[in-house]
């Protein structure tokens, strides 16, 4: 809490809708920084839920794809109109055609920005790292994260076909 929060009583806590994935979630300060779409308590959320595979990631090329596919997940959920759908490309050569979202990861590089532009976002969310947070305690994380990428493919199907467009348009090598 900040001096700017005094209008809020002792015991009423302030909460924001994430204005990318929808999740309600008491308002933090912006100590991590800010995510492109994303309220500053969601973005702090996701930092705080996978911060044990930050630490991991440098040593472990499998928790690395794990960051990886996270993090393409958070991006898709928080994609902001009119920009560029390369977390939703990522995101559709993981889970539609099952490349490793490091290979993905290059491959959604060389695809035109332009060819990713138009595409309409989801209106609204099956699972959020609001959800994946509050589940942690039960199921293990990387189970967590590919259910959470899987669902929000689910909510990002209807684009398949330009993204399989997309995905084909990228110069190869
Ligand atoms: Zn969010």
């Amino acid at each position: 809490m900040t001096a700017a929060d005094t209008s809020s009583g002792p015991t009423e806590l302030r909460t924001t809708v994430c204005p990318g994935c929808g999740a309600v979630l008491v308002a933090t300060a912006d100590a991590d920084g800010r995510h492109p779409g994303a309220s500053a308590g969601c973005w702090h959320l996701f930092q705080v839920t996978v911060g044990g595979l930050r630490d991991e990631a440098a040593q472990d090329a499998q928790t690395a794809a794990l960051l990886q596919l996270a993090r393409d997940t958070y991006d898709a959920q928080h994609h902001l109109p009119g920009e560029p759908a390369a977390a939703a490309l990522r995101l559709y050569l993981e889970r539609d055609r099952g490349q490793g979202p490091l290979a993905a990861a290059a491959l959604a590089a060389r695809v035109d920005d332009a060819a990713l532009r138009s595409l309409q976002r989801p209106a609204r969310w099956t699972t959020t790292v609001a959800d994946l947070a509050a589940d942690l305690d039960v199921v293990d994380l990387p189970a967590l994260v590919g259910a959470w990428a899987d669902a929000t493919w689910a909510d990002w199907a209807p684009a398949a076909a330009e993204l399989r467009r997309a995905a084909d348009s990228a110069p190869t090598g």
